[in-house]
């Protein structure tokens, strides 16, 4: 867990105004692993503070209310509510839209609910191939034998998607899980009566490059690629000038460049920055710049080293957090 951090940061002008009462607050999980849930700990002993001086009225994960408790409540009660997970299932997407109507505020919180995250990988195959693959050749979804209709397991949607394609989202707190920056910042912006104006991403404009201690030469070039297990990169230089395919050029920062300081490249979880766009374009544009040769004040990209070509599951790499998110808009 990171050392406890303060919640007073970025102040902004607020559409959630400061008031005596304490913000209601809910906390529901999609299709997700569960670590968004865990991450508020990565805040320390400053949870202690945000759960004090919040109203918890529905989070399956720490408190004992049910859907029914949440269909009682009138339209528009709960103040903010915050949704990890990807939408995946059609009980997904109905407690997203039943969030919707008794919230003021919906935030995607982590990056399946901002991108697809990793779960939306697996729409590069169908439904039914998921099912195939997963429960073997037959398999048919539905109630346990004996049992009634009721009891049958909700169905697969036919795409795993973000959350802003189910309800409107009025806030971002992205990564997988979010950093312990980021979450500090959304509270502090929260508890703080200062939250900006919707549509909001808590995390920089600026790329993940631009807050990396690592060093970046001028003259830099990449001779091959390199998968994280293959070198023990050197620890002040850039991990993308060392062959490893970190995505720090097209990522957003806010995360105090975690992973490039543990000697890991990043893999992208906060989300494209808004000048990239679809990440996977703007990563092949930033390597063909890297592996480019010159000669005779000509460039060109020498075929026969195959430098690009050693770059092993493009589509996992360049799109791991966000395939849900740009899968149709390629
Ligand atoms: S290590 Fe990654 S984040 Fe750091 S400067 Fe290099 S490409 Fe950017
Ligand atoms: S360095 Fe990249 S992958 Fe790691 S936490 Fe930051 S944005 Fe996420």
């Amino acid at each position: 867990m990171s050392s406890p951090t303060s919640l007073t940061e970025t102040r902004h002008s607020s559409p959630v105004p400061r008031r005596d009462a304490k913000p209601k607050l809910a906390v529901y999980w999609t299709g997700s692993c569960g670590g968004c849930d865990v991450s508020f700990l990565e805040v320390g002993e400053a949870i202690v503070e945000v759960l004090s001086r919040v109203e918890i009225v529905f989070w399956p994960a720490l408190v004992d209310a049910k859907r029914s408790d949440l269909e009682a409540l009138p339209p528009g009660s709960i103040d903010v509510a915050l949704i990890n997970g990807v939408i995946r299932t059609e009980e997904n997407a109905e407690m997203a839209k039943l969030l919707r109507a008794k919230s003021k505020y919906i935030v995607a919180y982590g990056a399946c609910a901002h991108l697809g995250g990793v779960p939306s990988l697996a729409d590069r195959w169908g439904k039914e191939e998921i099912f195939r693959e997963v429960f073997g050749k037959g398999f048919r979804p539905g109630p346990p034998p004996g049992a009634n209709g009721e009891a049958a397991l909700p169905d697969l949607l036919d795409a795993a998607v973000p959350l802003e394609d189910v309800v409107r989202v009025d806030y971002v707190v992205p990564g997988c899980p979010p950093p312990a920056p980021l979450i500090s910042r959304f509270f502090g912006a929260l508890l703080g009566g200062e939250m900006p104006e919707p549509p909001h991403v808590f995390a920089n404009v600026k790329a993940l490059c631009e807050e990396c201690q690592r060093v970046r030469h001028d003259d830099r070039r990449i001779e091959r690629i390199v998968r994280p297990h293959e070198v023990l990169p050197d620890p002040e230089t850039c991990l993308l000038e060392q062959g490893l395919i970190c995505m720090g050029p097209v990522t957003r920062g806010g995360c105090n460049a975690l992973c490039p300081a543990a000697g890991m490249p990043c893999t992208g979880c906060l989300g494209p920055t808004p000048e990239a766009g679809d990440p996977g374009t703007a990563m092949l544009s930033a390597l063909a710049s890297l592996v480019r040769f010159e000669d005779e004040g000509e460039e060109y990209f020498p075929k026969e080293d195959g430098v690009l070509e050693a770059l092993a599951d493009p589509l996992g790499t360049f799109y791991m957090y966000s395939f849900g998110r740009f899968r149709r808009k390629r």
